[in-house]
């Protein structure tokens, strides 16, 4: 059963593609933290998360709303035991509103069932809400965020995750995990440990399953899928 699910979306990434362990030192990450950053978002004090995703939607503090259709919040149960942070919105999410509703979003989805974790008892959200492009004919391609960028919207998932106080936080790629640790994480080398932080007793850093989408060797991409299963599956112990 669990093969054929693989299949069934490693099929599914075919037709979409045809188009040191991790060291932080959670001394640092919790000093790091608290250092205000010039030009980062302004969030109110408050513990609405109404209110937060309100003023979320007319933030401008940094240059990326400008190219955007909206801010993407996270969504999810604000009691949720799991966070999953992922790097921004893609082009579906920024059109929706929503985040991880694009194709990578359906494959974190499947791969957090066969890991046995079910997707609508986390919270989901992004490093940087809004969707950074730049145009290539009729199409938007996605372009990853720079240090300022991350710096500025640090204080909304920060705000997100002061709300919710996860027991396990997973950053997804490369930026989110930069965006937690303040540092430049080699997601490759550092992935599939957990460690403790300010944000969450178990913090984990694995890939984003849109790196899965752009693997061009069908093998490759079952393995990876797998091993990425392998990983969510901490979340369910
Ligand atoms: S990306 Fe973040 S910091 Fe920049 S304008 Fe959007 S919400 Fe504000």
């Amino acid at each position: 059963m669990k093969n054929s699910l693989v299949e069934l979306s490693v099929n599914a990434l075919d037709r979409i593609s045809r188009k040191r362990k991790p060291s932080p030192h959670r001394s640092s990450v919790r000093g790091k933290m608290s250092a205000k950053v010039a030009g980062a978002a302004k969030v109110p004090a408050t513990s609405d998360w109404d209110v937060l995703r309100g003023a979320a939607r007319t933030c401008k503090a940094c240059p990326l709303y400008k190219n955007a259709t909206q801010t993407v919040f996270g969504e999810g149960p604000l009691k949720a035991r799991i966070v999953l942070l992922g790097e921004q919105p893609g082009d579906a999410e920024d059109l929706e509103g929503r985040p991880f509703v694009g194709p990578a979003g359906r494959l974190l989805e499947r791969a957090l069932a066969e890991a046995g974790v079910d997707r609508a008892r986390c919270y989901v959200t992004n490093a940087v809400k809004h969707f950074k492009w730049k145009p290539r004919g009729k199409r938007r391609l996605h372009e990853k965020p720079n240090n300022a960028e991350i710096a500025a919207c640090r204080p909304w998932w920060q705000a997100e995750l002061k709300l919710i106080r996860p027991q396990f936080l997973v950053c997804l790629g490369g930026t989110a995990a930069r965006a937690v640790f303040e540092r430049e994480v080699k997601v490759m080398s550092e992935r599939g440990s957990i460690v403790k932080t300010a944000w969450a007793e178990r913090t984990l850093v694995t890939i984003h399953p849109s790196s899965l989408l752009r693997i061009p060797d069908s093998e490759a991409r079952h393995r990876e899928f797998a091993r990425f299963v392998g990983e969510l599956t901490l979340l369910a112990k």
